[in-house]
């Protein structure tokens, strides 16, 4: 049975579970895991602290029966954990959860798009930044070649999976790509959704003046075509959704520093490690692992979990500024996973 939970403060439901399962990526996103700080002698977590997917698989029900209805795996890079379709096969199968979804650089879907598809998956986000070759390379930090993202796009396609794309907007590196990358998706039928660039971490050298806004986006892609604004698909979305007049395609924005939305915010994020953070700017996590793996009922869980939750203060962006920013001891987007 579902007890759900809802934080008073905000009157927020916790409706949303983001799991990391993996803190590695083949990446080194500028914005994310830049590679002056995230070199080859970077030390990742160890095999035996990440959750076990029996692990994941346990807590999600938890979750699940205090009111989470969607889950989306993400990382790090998620598809280099070995197996998930099998993971994805034991979350389909938890009462009351009605959306799993899968965010990833789509380097890896072309071998398992199908039998991601297969498991129970019904959608991925890929990541792509740019389209322009030398663009791409300098936002992902890899030599990677666009082409890797579009093959797994379409492998994605093909294997019946939905799929959006999401652009990850830092003036000055890919902004320019903002018409091209519009264009591009329009003319394949695929949602395109602007993210604003983020001071998540303590890595990624943020300042405001690398923020490209959501009304600036808005303006410029209104120049293909006039944007009509849609209602919000259910309550706490996070992009702001609109559509070519006269089109299907849809455009989003994630405005989360000019707009924000800390309230209705109602997304719990879960480390690879088994720590539960109830926001992406949070300086530290509960240990969710510790507890399972000391005996702990699924009761005691439950209560553990609500107790987190119900007392939680968090509206971070609502809050930004330029020396929170900087000074605060932010963990990584890497491994709380976006
Ligand atoms: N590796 C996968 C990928 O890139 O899709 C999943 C993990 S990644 C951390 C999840 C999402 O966070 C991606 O869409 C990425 O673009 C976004 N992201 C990472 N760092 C960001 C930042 N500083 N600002 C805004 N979005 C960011
Ligand atoms: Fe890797 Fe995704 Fe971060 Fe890029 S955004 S470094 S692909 S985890
Ligand atoms: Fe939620 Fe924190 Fe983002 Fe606000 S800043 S929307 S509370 S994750």
């Amino acid at each position: 049975m579902t007890t759900p939970v809802v934080n008073d403060q905000l009157a927020r439901p916790l409706q949303d579970l983001r799991i990391s399962i993996m803190d590695r990526c083949n990446f080194r996103c500028t914005y994310c895991m830049p590679k002056e700080i995230f070199g080859d002698d970077h030390v990742f977590l160890p095999e035996e602290e990440l959750l076990s997917f029996e692990e994941i698989t346990r807590a999600a029900e938890q979750f699940a029966a205090l009111g989470v209805k969607k889950i989306r795996l993400t990382g790090g890079e998620p598809l280099l954990r070995k197996d998930v379709p099998t993971l994805i096969a034991s979350l389909t199968n938890i009462d009351g959860i009605e959306d799993i979804a899968l965010t990833t650089n789509a380097v890896m879907l072309p071998k398992q798009a199908k039998p991601l598809y297969e498991a129970g998956l019904e959608r991925v986000n890929v990541s792509l930044d740019a389209l322009d070759t030398e663009v791409f390379q300098e936002m992902s930090g890899r030599k990677t070649k666009p082409d890797a993202v579009l093959s797994g796009i379409d492998a994605a396609t093909e294997a019946g999976l939905g799929v959006k794309v999401n652009m990850v907007v830092r003036k000055g590196v890919n902004d320019q790509e903002v018409i091209p990358m519009a264009r591009y998706c329009k003319e394949k039928g695929l949602t395109l959704r602007f993210i604003e660039f983020m001071d998540v971490g303590q890595t990624n050298g943020w300042d405001f003046s690398q923020v490209v806004s959501k009304k600036e986006l808005h303006e410029r892609v209104s120049q293909i075509a006039p944007l009509e604004a849609l209602e919000p698909n259910y309550f706490g979305e996070v992009a702001s959704r609109y559509r070519y007049v006269n089109s299907d395609v849809e455009i989003g924005f994630i405005s989360s520093v000019t707009e924000t939305f800390c309230s209705s915010c109602t997304r719990a994020r879960l480390s690879a490690d088994g720590k539960l953070f109830t926001c992406l700017f949070s300086e530290t996590g509960s240990d969710l692992r510790t507890i399972m793996r000391n005996g702990a009922t699924d009761a005691r869980i439950r209560e553990w979990i609500s107790a987190i939750w119900e007392k939680r203060e968090d509206r971070y962006s609502e809050l930004r500024t330029e020396e929170s920013a900087r000074h605060r001891k932010k963990i990584e987007m890497s491994y709380i996973g976006g």
